[in-house]
């Protein structure tokens, strides 16, 4: 036995799955919508990672838990934080299920332990036999303990990147709520322009010129999940960015077919 086919890695953004601005509000038709984009792809071997949007953000930021432990009033946080997460994660397995796909949850705050935000020598060995059985493992961004912060956030950004080089993904989707990455914050900037093609040394040098062009405005957003894709494109993953709020794009990147959006080369 064993899945030599090498999976692809999608990442669906927090800020399409949840309501923008609304405390723990799910997008429902948006997560039914996306499930049925994911089942009609037909991908053979697929890893999903979501993000947290208004389920996890609002109370991880109140109880500052990516800055790591300070005091016992956090704890709390640390709890409703992850609760969050669980219950947005259950209604996107809900959806993946109705659609029949064979998904199963993996809750990172269980078996992911960072070094300083950073996952270090992960063990995704069961991440691994799903594959092998052609189930498709779900993730999402969560609190996780941290050997030198006691504990942290993980991001699914980091996530998607790190399991698409350890699985040697050719391809990572980032599903968000824009229609690529552009030369500054399209929300902020409406003269910004999209870029279709972009090369890794393109990449770094977009994120490089910070300070002294309009990628200034790059908000941790976008700029922290361009810094996050680094590492993968480096190893030969090609990262695509679209607008999973607008139907079909999802199914056009995971059919690999023409879409709007920018994809980056690596090697
Ligand atoms: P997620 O859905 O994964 O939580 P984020 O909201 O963190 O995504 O990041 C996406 C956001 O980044 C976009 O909605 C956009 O407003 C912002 N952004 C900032 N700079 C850029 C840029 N140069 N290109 C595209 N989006 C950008």
């Amino acid at each position: 036995m064993g899945n030599q086919i090498t999976p692809v890695v999608l990442k669906l953004g927090g800020s399409v799955i949840s309501a923008k601005g609304k405390p723990s509000t799910p997008d429902n038709e948006a997560i039914s919508r996306l499930a049925g984009e994911i089942a009609a792809s037909n991908v053979n071997s697929l890893i999903i990672v979501h993000g947290g949007g208004s389920f996890g953000h609002p109370t991880a930021y109140a109880y500052k838990i990516k800055e790591g432990y300070k005091d016992t009033s956090q704890l709390i946080g640390f709890s409703k934080t992850h609760q969050s997460m669980t219950i947005l994660n259950n209604l996107v397995i809900d959806a993946l299920i109705m659609k029949n796909l064979p998904v199963v949850a993996m809750q990172p705050s269980s078996y992911i332990i960072t070094e300083n935000g950073r996952i270090k020598n992960p063990d995704f060995t069961s991440i691994e036999k799903m594959l092998d059985l052609c189930l498709i493992p779900v993730l999402y961004g969560d609190v996780v303990f941290d050997s030198k912060l006691v504990f942290t956030i993980l991001s699914g950004d980091q996530l998607a990147s790190v399991l698409s080089s350890y699985f040697h993904a050719k391809k990572i989707i980032l599903g968000v709520d824009v229609d690529g990455l552009y030369t500054s914050d399209p929300k902020i900037y409406p003269a910004a322009k999209l870029l279709n093609e972009v090369t890794l040394d393109e990449l770094k040098t977009l994120l490089s010129e910070i300070g002294t062009s309009d990628f200034t405005d790059v908000t941790g957003g976008m700029y922290g999940k361009m810094v996050e894709m680094i590492s993968a494109l480096e190893k030969g993953a090609e990262v695509i960015v679209v607008n999973a709020g607008m139907p079909g794009r999802i199914f056009r990147a995971l059919r690999g077919m023409d879409v709007l959006g920018t994809i980056i080369r690596g090697v």
